[in-house]
């Protein structure tokens, strides 16, 4: 696939330190000639991810100069109180499970939306119009803030209240997690692939300690069998 043309817009990655932020941060490196990323701390019982984001960025600056002149800052907020407003498996020391609204109580209820409104903030602050998100409305436990019209709706919220337009960009919105390692293997071949597999984390329960095929997690919360299952659909359909 031919490199896209770079566009002179700066974009701010929302990067987690995940699977899907990783492969965001990669595309945006392809196309915006300054990117900066952002990461939120709210006391998520993954907060291992965190320790994640320096290894992956350090690894993208290696793979190719051109990533390495893009990449700025990077900026981590505190968001501890959304910690405290929400009750959820993400937040707490409880089991993970599906509720009766269908949601899984890994739901943090309008995370996005704020997520989104701070980076706004930020992007505003540092001059970027673009900012970058993971969101995914295919197989993400059916979050409605990850959903398209959500995010549509909230760059028109965030372009007329700050009087300035913003666009958000959410490249993973249609695809699979199996997709989504295609995505990165045509920006970056298999040194990227083999990138975010060793060095990005998704899993719930932060569990590092078991290496798999698809990556570190304890292969059992909903998160590591979200990409267990993707890379091994995207590993058939080479085979
Ligand atoms: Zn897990």
């Amino acid at each position: 696939m031919p490199a896209p043309t770079t566009s002179p817009d700066g974009a701010l990655v929302l990067f987690s330190g995940g699977q899907d932020s990783a492969t965001c941060l990669a595309w945006a490196l392809e196309r915006f000639q300054r990117v900066e990323t952002l990461g939120f701390d709210y006391g998520q019982r993954h907060r291992v991810e965190l320790d994640c984001r320096a290894a992956v960025i350090d690894g993208m600056r290696a793979l190719k100069p051109e990533w390495a002149a893009r990449l700025d800052e990077d900026h981590m907020i505190d968001l501890a109180a959304l910690g405290q407003i929400s009750e959820t498996s993400l937040t707490r020391d409880s089991e993970i499970a599906m509720q009766e609204s269908g949601l899984p109580n890994t739901f943090v209820p309008g995370r996005n939306l704020i997520f989104l409104t701070f980076a706004g903030a930020l992007a505003y602050r540092r001059g970027l119009r673009r900012i970058v998100t993971g969101v995914c409305e295919t197989d993400y436990s059916g979050y409605p803030d990850c959903r398209d019209d959500t995010i549509k709706a909230l760059q028109v919220a965030l372009s007329l209240g700050m009087d300035r337009r913003v666009v958000l960009e959410t490249p993973l919105m249609w695809i699979d997690k199996a997709a989504t390692w295609k995505l990165t293997e045509s920006i970056g071949g298999q040194p990227l692939v083999d990138l975010i597999l060793e060095e990005s984390h998704s899993c719930y329960l932060g569990d590092r300690s078991q290496r798999h095929t698809w990556g570190y997690g304890c292969g059992g919360c909903p998160a590591c069998d979200l990409r267990a299952n993707g890379y091994h659909t995207y590993r058939q359909a080479l085979a």
